[in-house]
């Protein structure tokens, strides 16, 4: 049983009036888990498994509540993204669009980058950024599961991405570091943390990262601006804050599906404008705590009504956009890379692939200067170089330019057991050809092989291998 704080329950008795009492009983009721399909992915062998799991009314189309088990070949693969019904609602609103220039500012784990770029189709600019080092590696991991090629994962503070991009992006996502009183279900050790005053310290840093925020938007753009928690000092009172001290800040509409409430004008200022934001209460809906605010940055009166009646998308896909290597790759790189793709028939642009070292990516459009950005992963990365051999990388083997890679093997239920825990797979009989194999399940890349003498050794990378039993495949 959850225990609540006097003095939450003090507070949300004063706000909620008679709603109280079921706001306080939904605490004691399980959290609602949910997952979401990857469009990037081939989809068309889970549909027969899920086909039962309902329907989030928010994410009809890829949106489902569920348990998806992170050792299933549907996880594994990047078909599926466990997810929260609530966070899946904010990359609706984000509505992220191919050949935006998008930043996701607060991305670790990555369930909002992940949902915005598969709603891109890999076309345009992601940026997923995070703070923390450790974080921001968890987060790379799931943007190459995932299949993703159009995003950059950074790791700066909020004020060294100014520096660095002012007024670069059509949009930007501030998930904020909150409270967290909305995940109090999930996480009931969050509410050791919980004090009147840590909801004060959390606003304040919030409005902190807001001041490095906002001059990230060109004129015209879109800020989205979300935090996991009910405490109205993080939710309306930050957004009265942004109206009042950032004058080209206007809220914008957000539709309200079925039990997502407007916020609370009366919990902040009083500005009916607050009406535009959305709160997601556990006890309306089936979801976790969270709340949404969408605004635009116009750059003046004429500027942000003409806004307001055509679309802020950019839909330039300039590949001269794209900043060349400050590397470029030697003759015998060219051919290495020309004959691992002409064995494979994948017909592809060399001219546009850039190199880090020895490692080899397919940059994004409209990639800014890489120079003085601190980068875990830059777009694609095809692959990398080792005494005269190409090596093709795991984020290949996962995304759609890999999975047309010829050779390819589809694992069954003993083979995938065998690749995810690093073991070699031995081959009866077969037409392979000594050298590189596409692993693929259910349709979709899993990773690297390298076929000799009737067996392939593996090359699913170390830190990933794990030991899954049959049962737990679906
Ligand atoms: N958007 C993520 C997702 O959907 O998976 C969740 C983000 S979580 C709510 C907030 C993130 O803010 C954390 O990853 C945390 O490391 C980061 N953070 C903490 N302090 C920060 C700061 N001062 N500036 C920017 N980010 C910060």
């Amino acid at each position: 049983m959850i225990k609540l704080p006097q003095a939450f329950i003090e507070k949300f008795k004063i706000l909620l009036k008679d709603q109280a009492n079921d706001f306080f009983d939904s605490f004691q009721k399980e959290a609602v888990s949910a997952y979401r399909f990857n469009p990037l992915k081939n989809l068309s062998s889970f549909t027969e498994n899920f086909k039962n799991d309902p329907v989030i009314p928010w994410n009809e189309r890829f949106g489902r509540y569920g348990n998806v088990s992170g050792k299933s070949d549907a996880f594994l693969t990047g078909a599926v993204y466990s997810q929260d019904a609530s966070a899946q609602f904010v990359g609706q609103v984000v509505d992220g669009q191919a050949g935006e220039k998008i930043l996701d500012l607060a991305a670790a784990p990555g369930g909002k980058s992940t949902e915005i770029a598969a709603s891109m189709h890999n076309k345009g600019l992601l940026v997923a950024n995070e703070i923390d080092f450790k974080r921001a590696k968890i987060l790379s991991q799931n943007i190459e599961r995932s299949g993703i090629c159009n995003t950059l994962v950074t790791n700066h503070s909020p004020e060294e991405l100014l520096e660095r991009l002012p007024g670069f992006f059509d949009k930007v996502l501030l998930d904020a570091p909150c409270s967290g009183e909305g995940m109090f279900r999930k996480d009931p050790d969050a509410i050791k943390y919980w004090n009147p005053e840590y909801n004060r310290q959390c606003a304040e840093r919030q409005k902190e990262i807001l001041r490095s925020t906002i001059p990230l938007l060109r004129d015209g753009g879109t800020l989205i601006y979300s935090t996991c928690t009910f405490s109205p000092e993080e939710d309306e009172q930050v957004i009265s804050w942004i109206l009042q001290n950032f004058p080209q800040m206007k809220l914008l509409p957000i539709q309200k599906f079925q039990g997502v409430q407007n916020g609370r004008p009366d919990w902040s200022d009083g500005n009916s404008e607050l009406l535009k934001t959305a709160r997601i209460w556990p006890h309306k809906t089936k979801a976790e705590g969270h709340f949404i605010a969408k605004l635009i940055k116009a750059a003046d009166q004429e500027k942000f009504e003409s806004r307001l009646s055509t679309p802020t998308v950019s839909l330039s896909r300039n590949r001269k956009n794209r900043k060349k290597s400050t590397v470029s790759l030697e003759k015998n790189e060219l051919k290495l890379l020309s004959d691992f793709f002409d064995q494979a028939k994948i017909d592809t642009d060399l001219s546009t692939l850039a190199k880090f070292g020895d490692h080899v990516y397919s940059l994004p459009d409209f990639c800014p200067d890489l120079d003085k950005i601190k980068i875990l992963r830059a777009g694609l990365e095809i692959g990398y170089f080792r005494k005269n051999i190409f090596y093709p990388s795991h984020a290949l083997a996962l995304s759609s330019l890999g999975e047309k890679f010829y050779p390819q093997l589809s694992l069954d239920d003993h083979q995938l057991i065998d690749y995810v825990h690093g073991d070699v797979i031995r081959i009866e009989k077969s037409d392979f050809k000594k050298g590189w194999i596409l692993l693929k399940r259910n349709n979709n890349g899993l990773g690297w092989g390298r076929f000799s003498d009737g067996m392939i050794k593996n090359f699913y990378p170390k830190g990933l291998r794990t030991k899954i039993f049959k049962t737990e495949i679906l």
